[in-house]
């Protein structure tokens, strides 16, 4: 049997507000338990909110990104339901009005274009954060009432592998118009996602089963990928009805996914219009200054650089993919270095190096460094594996590459004269090797250049003494 998969992604995102959205409390991470907060955010009766305007800016930046519609008038809803971490019993969100809606976005998957289409995206409150101990559990309400986004598409994803690439694409989008910092580990960007499967030819769609508590993309594409096959193992073994509309958890640890509860119905919600909020009323001024604010978009500036310089289009991809790495890239070029070199630096050496550091993003290298050595290496002072150390040292201990290499005593040398001294003096200790070549074992070279390179502790450039000896041995 052939099978399609469907798959819709939630997305959560924390907008990048300095307050949260209805007090005037901090939204900053990592503060002691409970200390970001006031009567707003812990819900004490009768304290009331203000809606914070940065929020609304942001968010229609986000949608006017992603081409959706602007509700210009829309409004708040209460949301109900009881959980600790919510201390009112209920989260003001958008229900009926979502500030925008009807939106896509395009991304490339396996040199094909694909577009999904989102249905809506809505303001909301975050709520706090439980912490489990062994006998009890503790609660922080720093998150609660911090602005969130949550963007829904329609299950249009047709791959777990689409639904990774589409993730990405977001969290791209959102990094570039600043609208949310996206940091996964502290959790400012969380994504749920639903899935069902039919058989190819069947006209409506099956039931479908939402996957909860996947903490990287990665983690994203292996728990749908086993719930995918999951749903059709069940089909195959004519035990369709097993598969229930309900909430299912990622067991990263396990590899599958497991049980959590059935799937609420809006209805059990109960939603009503927000009362102590007004409407939200958007002018079309407000629109159309905004969309001038949007930025050039990571799909336009990957086109952009592959049209203007002669570039690996899959390097290039892989740097446009991170808003901080095509800022260095950019500036770098700006700064007079040859744009493939740039490139290669970037793609090569420094994601090592940001690899081997853990991961940590912020960037120890600047243009001005990077674009320096660039052009020293061009220059011919210093050799490309000197090159590749002094980089190291940069990214390590934020110096300057002049300092690094007259610190080291780096410079390559390309003096004829100073060279042929030392060639000379090789050729001398190693008769041998000379007579070797000169009866015909030209591989003899590659000792003597190697004694050459020990010699000048690798500073020689290489090009230049290996034509000083093979000029020198042939003379004699
Ligand atoms: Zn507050």
């Amino acid at each position: 049997m052939i099978w399609e998969t469907f798959i819709g992604i939630e997305i959560h995102a924390e907008l990048a507000t300095k307050s949260k959205i209805f007090c005037s409390c901090s939204t900053e991470f990592g503060k002691a338990p409970n200390t970001n907060t006031c009567p707003v955010c812990i819900g004490l009766p009768g304290a009331l909110p203000v809606l914070n305007e940065e929020v609304i800016q942001l968010a229609l930046k986000a949608g006017l990104a992603l081409n959706c519609k602007v509700n210009y008038i829309n409004k708040m809803d209460r949301k109900n339901y009881f959980y600790p971490d919510l201390p009112r019993a209920y989260q003001i969100s958008q229900f009926d009005l979502p500030i925008l809606y009807d939106g896509y976005v395009e991304f490339e998957i396996e040199d094909t274009i694909e577009r999904v289409n989102i249905n809506r995206i809505h303001l909301e409150e975050d709520a706090g954060k439980l912490i489990h101990l062994e006998e009890h559990t503790c609660i922080d309400y720093n998150r609660g009432g911090v602005a969130l986004i949550e963007l829904v598409t329609e299950p249009e994803l047709k791959s777990p592998k689409e639904a990774f690439e589409f993730v990405k694409t977001i969290k791209t989008i959102f990094e570039y118009v600043g609208v949310s910092d996206c940091k996964m580990e502290q959790g400012s960007l969380r994504f749920d996602a639903n899935i069902s499967v039919r058989e190819k030819g069947q006209k409506e769609l099956n039931t479908k089963v939402e996957i909860k508590n996947m903490n990287s993309f990665k983690e994203m594409q292996k728990a749908l990928e086993k719930e995918e096959k999951r749903q059709i193992e069940l089909y195959e073994f004519n035990e369709g009805d097993k598969i229930v509309q309900e909430t299912r958890r990622w067991d990263s640890a396990k590899g599958r996914t497991v049980s959590m509860r059935g799937k609420e119905g809006v209805h059990d919600y109960r939603y009503f219009p927000e009362p102590d909020l007004r409407p939200i009323v958007i002018s079309k001024k407000n629109v159309v200054d905004l969309k001038k604010e949007i930025p050039e978009l990571p799909n336009e500036k990957l086109e952009r650089l592959l049209t203007q310089f002669d570039l690996n289009k899959k390097e290039t991809k892989i740097v446009v993919e991170d808003k901080k790495l095509a800022l260095l890239f950019e500036n770098t070029v700006k700064k007079g270095a040859n744009p493939q070199k740039a490139l290669n630096w970037i793609v090569g050496d420094l994601l090592r190096l940001i690899k081997t550091d853990g991961g940590d993003e912020d960037l120890e290298i600047d243009s001005s460094g990077l674009a320096e050595l660039i052009s020293i290496i061009e220059s011919g002072d210093i050799s490309l594996k000197a090159g590749r150390e002094i980089f190291e040292e940069m990214f390590m201990k934020r110096k300057k590459p002049r300092e690094i290499i007259n610190r080291r005593g780096l410079i390559q040398i390309n003096s004829e004269e100073s060279l042929r001294i030392i060639v000379q003096k090789v050729m001398e200790a190693n008769s041998k090797s000379v007579a070797d070549y000169n009866a015909g074992k030209k591989q003899a070279i590659t000792y003597l250049m190697g004694q050459v390179m020990k010699e000048t502790k690798g500073q020689a450039n290489p090009k230049m003494a290996l034509q000083l000896l093979e000029r020198i041995i042939s003379n004699k």
